[in-house]
């Protein structure tokens, strides 16, 4: 069966494909409930860990015990002068020990982003790669070898820039630096407490989709964004396989909560994992949907459309900035990366070869990846006509 799969999709994470006999006889002992649980941990693992993030939540957790004091006299940590260059000392901008920060946040990043998104490639990609209509956004089209490649190594450049940036902030707010990160509820009151949820998620994404609408103006989009855009078929691995321009610019709208607004740590904690969480799912290519309980949330095919028609559906983890704004995918345009803005072109005013296109692409998406298992966007010859005689 391998044999066959090989000549049909060429899959690029070759180390995950060598080991599928191995990988497939260990799976195969398992029993059902304990595979799809390690298989949802490993997702979730994967999301709350990929940006070193994991050493914020390590890092709070400690001032927790020790009931938020500021603890500006007795670093844990080596406080010997750490002077660099000349007068430059980190101590003066409370980043004493810094390395001791980076350089965990770093191997952890690694270690959980090829371990766990090989893991993600392996359960989906190969071992269910006959069978790709069952689970796939684009079941007839996979991101090529070289893009696979391609998308690792941009991606572990993200982690390193990310690593770096985590350790630095993890270090400044564990030297008593000044942030708005608090520790008890009680502190500042109880509506603040409960209202900050929405406000500061409502803050992120909102300002997210338009820093994502920008990056896709035609000057931003092809100096940076476009980079991003190169896979098509997105997968778990693309979701730091951005410039890192951008990176730091995303990176920075999520953590500036805690510099602006009192921000409790849990919140800050539970958002960041929760962002990050469906950074991976958005980006997997998988037919994921979201649950009941956040309505709000779009389905993996979502952000999955953006990939394959390019200036379309801006939005993250909330879905109607897009309905909001109108740059939300409709049955009657078409998009294509040199289609800016977000409006698409009428499907009346395309001519017969842009048209064709247009609906091989539609017939390339899985209708189980929509609501109700029902394609979305489906375009028949008699609406065309139909459409076209209206006009
Ligand atoms: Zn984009
Ligand atoms: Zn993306």
């Amino acid at each position: 069966m391998a044999n066959m799969n090989r000549m049909v999709d060429p899959m690029a994470v070759t180390w995950s494909e060598r080991y599928n006999k191995t990988f497939e006889r260990v799976w195969a002992k398992l029993p059902n409930f304990l595979g799809s649980f390690i298989a949802t941990a490993a997702v979730f693992i994967l999301g709350s860990s990929i940006r070193g993030d994991w050493l914020l939540i390590l890092v709070h957790f400690i001032k927790y015990l020790r009931n938020g004091q500021e603890d500006e006299t007795n670093s844990t940590l080596s406080s010997e002068g750490q002077t660099l260059y000349g007068d430059f000392s980190l101590k003066d901008y409370k980043l004493e020990g810094l390395p001791y920060y980076i350089l965990p946040a770093m191997t952890i990043s690694y270690v959980t982003y090829l371990g766990v998104g090989g893991f993600l490639h392996w359960y989906y990609y190969v071992r269910q790669r006959d069978r790709p209509e069952e689970w796939k956004c684009q079941p007839t089209k996979w991101l090529s070898p070289e893009l696979e490649r391609h998308e690792i190594l941009l991606g572990s450049l993200s982690l390193f820039f990310g690593s770096v940036l985590s350790g630095i902030i993890s270090c400044f707010i564990m030297n008593g630096g000044r942030t708005f990160v608090y520790y008890d509820y009680a502190d500042y009151g109880y509506v603040w407490a409960v209202l900050q949820w929405p406000a500061i998620f409502i803050w992120q994404d909102y300002l997210t989709y338009w820093g994502h609408r920008i990056f896709h103006t035609p000057f931003l989009y092809k100096h940076f964004h476009k980079l991003h855009h190169t896979y098509k078929q997105p997968t778990a691995f693309s979701v730091t396989a951005i410039h890192p321009v951008e990176f730091l610019f995303f990176q920075g709208i999520l953590i500036s909560p805690m510099f602006l607004v009192p921000t409790n740590w849990i919140t800050m904690i539970v958002l960041l994992s929760y962002t990050y969480y469906h950074g991976i799912i958005d980006h997997s290519g998988i037919n994921f949907k979201a649950y009941w309980w956040q309505p709000w949330q779009p389905n993996c095919i979502f952000h999955d459309n953006h990939h394959q028609y390019f200036h379309v559906n801006f939005g993250f983890n909330i879905k109607y900035w897009d309905t909001l704004h109108g740059t939300d995918r409709k049955k009657d345009r078409l998009y294509r990366e040199d289609i800016f803005y977000g409006q698409g072109k009428s499907v009346d005013d395309a001519t017969e070869g842009e048209l064709a296109q247009d609906m091989a692409e539609r017939e390339s998406e899985n209708p189980l990846a929509y609501d109700n298992n029902q394609h979305a966007y489906e375009l028949k010859q008699s609406d065309l006509k139909t459409s076209k005689k209206n006009k």
